[in-house]
C-alpha cells in the first residue's frame, strides 16, 4: 500500500488537511506500506515557499513523518505535458481551438436546452494541431457510467453525460490539476487515495484518465467535511483553523493528533489513543459517512489529559516559550518542574499554564483588588502578621504546614480556611491557587516574607 498527502501550498496546514494527512499516514502504517508527500505547487501565483515550509513544519510537529523526499509537482510539468501529448497521439485527447467566448455560447445553449452547461465538443473530431491559445481536451465517453466503491462512502456513480471534455493542458501551456494528479499518482504507484469529499466530483474524471493511460485506478476514499458547532463548514469564524495556531495556543501535538483521529474515526468507546496505538488499530471501515463536528471542549479535555500524563520535565521545556512570551524570567529547571507539578491538574493548555505560573515568577504577585477588600481587613491583617512571624522559618513538609495552620486557627478561634486565605492572597494575589505548602516550597523564605510585607503594606496604603 502506498498512500499520499498532496497539499497545495497556498495556505497553512489546516485542521481538515491535517486529518487527511493523518488518515493517509495511519492507513499506510497499518498495512506496513509507504506514506509519501507531494506538494501541489502548480498554482504559481498562490503557492509560496513559506507555505510549503509551514506545511512541512506542521506535519513534523504532529509527528506525521513521510517516506522519501517530498515530490514537487511544478517541477514535473514537462513530464505532464509529454503525457498529454501522448494521449493526443493515441487519439484519446485532442487540440481545441475554441475561444473562451465560443465555449461560453455553447454552454449557454446547452443550458437553454435543459442540459448541463458543458463544452459542445466541436473540436473533437477536427484533428487540429497545436496553435497559440489552443488547449488540449480529453475525449470523454458520451454515455455509460463511471463508478467506484468508495472506501468511506460506499458505491458512487456518475453518468458520463454529466462530464465535460476535460481540459488537460490549458491554453497557457499549463497542465491542469486532474491531469497532473493522475500522472503523478500513477508514477508514484499510489494504491489508495484518501482525501476530502470536495474532490468527489473529480474522481470520475480521474478514473477515465487512469483508463486512458492503461492504468488501474487506485482505491478512493473521500472523507466527510468537518463542521463548526453551528453545522456550517469549519472556518476561521469558528476559531483557529491552522494546525500551528494550536501549537501557538499551547496544545500538545499528541492531543491534536488524537483529536483529529476521532474526527470521523472511532474504535469502540475509546477516546485516548497514541499515534503508535492508532498505527495498529486504524481502519477506514470505522470512519463515519457523515460530517464530523469540531468540538473545542473535547480538544481541551484531551490536551489537559496529555499535559497531566506527560513527563513534568518535558512539560517544563514546552512551557518555557510561553513564559518568555509573557516576558517572565525563567526559574531553574528544578523549580520550573515543581511549578508544573502544581499547575498541570488545573491547566488546559500550555498558555493557560503560563498565565497561571505568572504569580510565581513575578517579583510580587498582582493582588486582586476585590479579594484584597474582603481579606485584608483588620482581622485579616492581624492573621497575616501572625503568619509573618510563623513563616520566618517555613515548614519543611506538608504535615508541618498543616500543623502550623491548625494551631494558628485554634489560637485565633477561626476556621483553618479563614486563617489560610489572607496568606494565600499575599503569596499568590488570588483566592484560588495550588496548595499553600507547595507554593511556599517553590517561593522560598525570602519571597514569602517579601510578599507578606507587600500585602501588609497594600492594605495600609
Ligand atoms: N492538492 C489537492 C488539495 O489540496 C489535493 C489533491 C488530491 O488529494 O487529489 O485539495
Amino acid at each position: 500500500m502506498i498512500t499520499r498527502f498532496a497539499p497545495s501550498p497556498t495556505g497553512h496546514l489546516h485542521i481538515g488537511g491535517a486529518r487527511t494527512a493523518l488518515f493517509n499516514y495511519l492507513l499506510a502504517k497499518k498495512e506496513n506500506g509507504r506514506f509519501v508527500l507531494r506538494i501541489e505547487d502548480t498554482d504559481a501565483l498562490r503557492s509560496t515557499e513559506e507555505y510549503t515550509q509551514s506545511i512541512l513544519n506542521a506535519m513534523k510537529w504532529l509527528g506525521l513523518s513521510w517516506d522519501g523526499e517530498p515530490i514537487f509537482q511544478r517541477a514535473r510539468s514537462q513530464f505532464h505535458r509529454e503525457k498529454v501529448l501522448w494521449l493526443v497521439e493515441k487519439g484519446l485527447a485532442y487540440w481545441c481551438h475554441c475561444k473562451p467566448e465560443e465555449i461560453e455560447i455553447g454552454r449557454q445553449k446547452a443550458l437553454a436546452e435543459g442540459g448541463k452547461p458543458r463544452y459542445d465538443g466541436r473540436c473533437r473530431e477536427l484533428g487540429l494541431g497545436p496553435a497559440p491559445g489552443a488547449a488540449v481536451r480529453f475525449k470523454g465517453p458520451d454515455f455509460g457510467q463511471i463508478g467506484w466503491t468508495d472506501l468511506v462512502k460506499g458505491p458512487i456513480a456518475f453518468d458520463a453525460s454529466e462530464l465535460d471534455d476535460l481540459v488537460l493542458l490549458r491554453s497557457d501551456d499549463q497542465p491542469t490539476y486532474n491531469l497532473a494528479v493522475v500522472v503523478d499518482d500513477i508514477d508514484m504507484g499510489i494504491t489508495d487515495v484518501i482525501r476530502g469529499d470536495d474532490h468527489v466530483n473529480n474522481t470520475p474524471r480521474q478514473i477515465l484518465l487512469y483508463r486512458a493511460f492503461g492504468a488501474t485506478p487506485p482505491n478512493f476514499g473521500h472523507l466527510p467535511m468537518i463542521l463548526g458547532a453551528d453545522k456550517s463548514r469549519l472556518s476561521k469564524r469558528h476559531g483557529a483553523t491552522s494546525v500551528m495556531a494550536y501549537h501557538d495556543l499551547g496544545y500538545l501535538p499528541e492531543a491534536l493528533v488524537n483529536y483529529l483521529a476521532r474526527l470521523g474515526w472511532s474504535h469502540g468507546d475509546q477516546e485516548i489513543f497514541s499515534l503508535k496505538e492508532m498505527e495498529g488499530l486504524f481502519s477506514l471501515k470505522n470512519v463515519g459517512k457523515s460530517a464530523a463536528v469540531f468540538n473545542p471542549e473535547k480538544l481541551d479535555w484531551l490536551n489537559a489529559h496529555y499535559l497531566k500524563s506527560r513527563e513534568p520535565s518535558d512539560v517544563s521545556n514546552l512551557l518555557k516559550p510561553f513564559l518568555e512570551k509573557r516576558a517572565l524570567a525563567l526559574p531553574s529547571p528544578q523549580i520550573l518542574e515543581k511549578i508544573v507539578l502544581t499547575l498541570r491538574e488545573r491547566s488546559k493548555t500550555l498558555d493557560e499554564m503560563a498565565a497561571k505560573a505568572e504569580f510565581y515568577l513575578l517579583d510580587l504577585p498582582k493582588i486582586d483588588p476585590d479579594s484584597a477588600k474582603k481579606l485584608l481587613t483588620p482581622q485579616g491583617l492581624s492573621i497575616l502578621a501572625r503568619w509573618r512571624e510563623l513563616l520566618k522559618s517555613p515548614p519543611n513538609d506538608h504535615g508541618a504546614f498543616e500543623n502550623l495552620l491548625r494551631n494558628l486557627a485554634a489560637e485565633l478561634a477561626v476556621k483553618p480556611g479563614a486563617a489560610a486565605q489572607p496568606l494565600r492572597l499575599a503569596l499568590t494575589g488570588v483566592t484560588a491557587s495550588p496548595g499553600l505548602y507547595e507554593v511556599m516550597d517553590i517561593l522560598g523564605p525570602q519571597a514569602i516574607q517579601k510578599r507578606i510585607d507587600a500585602a501588609l503594606a497594600y492594605a495600609v496604603g
